[in-house]
């Protein structure tokens, strides 16, 4: 199962993924956690991007490609993946199908106007990638999953935000018809419990 999750930042992609990846034995793969992880350990590509990415644009295609492919190669994606923030626009989406055309678009539709207040309250594990939110968790500085040290992303401020918003409906939004005319688009209501929105995910798995 070749599978793509597709929302606007804040949708709750990170959230689902993590699920899907448990019940489907899927390898998550989210770029924005390589690149932060690339950030973290001063990688000649974490030092290339890490100010386009604190300035909420996207990180060049060529590099963002090269490091999916490159990650696809490794044993674990042989009977599938799931791609979290990958691809972002449609040049990335052209070059994907070349290598490794997914089966599954899933679209994590959700009221814009809502998405400030996830991504502010947002609470990250850089250790595990885990996502959580101050609503939820309350204001703990330790990861409930790993016990790690939980970050505030320096990209999470409203500033940011707005930035990271513009780019999703301006390069990012043009997939879902790309997606939707090749047959592999699925839309989820993204605005109710992070339950409900993964069993109705389950319910297009199956
Ligand atoms: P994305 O990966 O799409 O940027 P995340 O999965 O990190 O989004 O979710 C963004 C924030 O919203 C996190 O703080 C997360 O805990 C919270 N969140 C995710 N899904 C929901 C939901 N269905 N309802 C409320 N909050 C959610
Ligand atoms: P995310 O963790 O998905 O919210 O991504 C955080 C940031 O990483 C984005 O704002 C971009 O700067 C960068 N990024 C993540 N994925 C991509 C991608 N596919 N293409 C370009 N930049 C990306």
């Amino acid at each position: 199962m070749k599978l793509i999750l597709l929302g606007a930042p804040g949708s709750g992609k990170g959230t689902q993924a993590a699920y899907i990846s448990d019940k489907y034995d899927l390898p998550h793969i989210s770029t924005g956690d390589l690149f932060r992880e690339n950030i973290k350990n001063e990688t000649p590509l974490g030092k290339k991007i890490k100010s386009v990415m604190s300035t909420g644009q996207l990180c060049p295609d060529d590099l963002t490609v090269e490091l999916v492919k490159d990650r696809l190669e490794e044993a674990d994606c042989k009977s599938g993946y799931l791609l979290d923030g990958f691809p972002r626009d449609i040049p990335q989406a052209v070059a994907l199908d070349e290598f490794a055309s997914p089966d599954v678009v899933i679209e994590i539709k959700v009221d814009l106007a809502k998405v400030e207040h996830r991504i502010t309250g947002r609470r990250s594990c850089l250790s595990c990638g885990g996502s959580f939110h101050v609503d939820f968790i309350g204001n703990v500085s330790k990861c409930p999953k790993c016990g790690d040290e939980l970050v505030i992303r320096k990209d999470d401020n409203p500033i940011t935000v707005k930035e990271r918003l513009e780019v999703y409906e301006n390069q990012t939004a043009p997939l879902i018809d790309y997606y939707k005319k090749q047959g592999k688009l699925v839309v989820i209501n993204g605005d109710q419990s992070i339950e409900n929105v993964f069993s109705d995910i389950v319910k297009v798995l199956g």
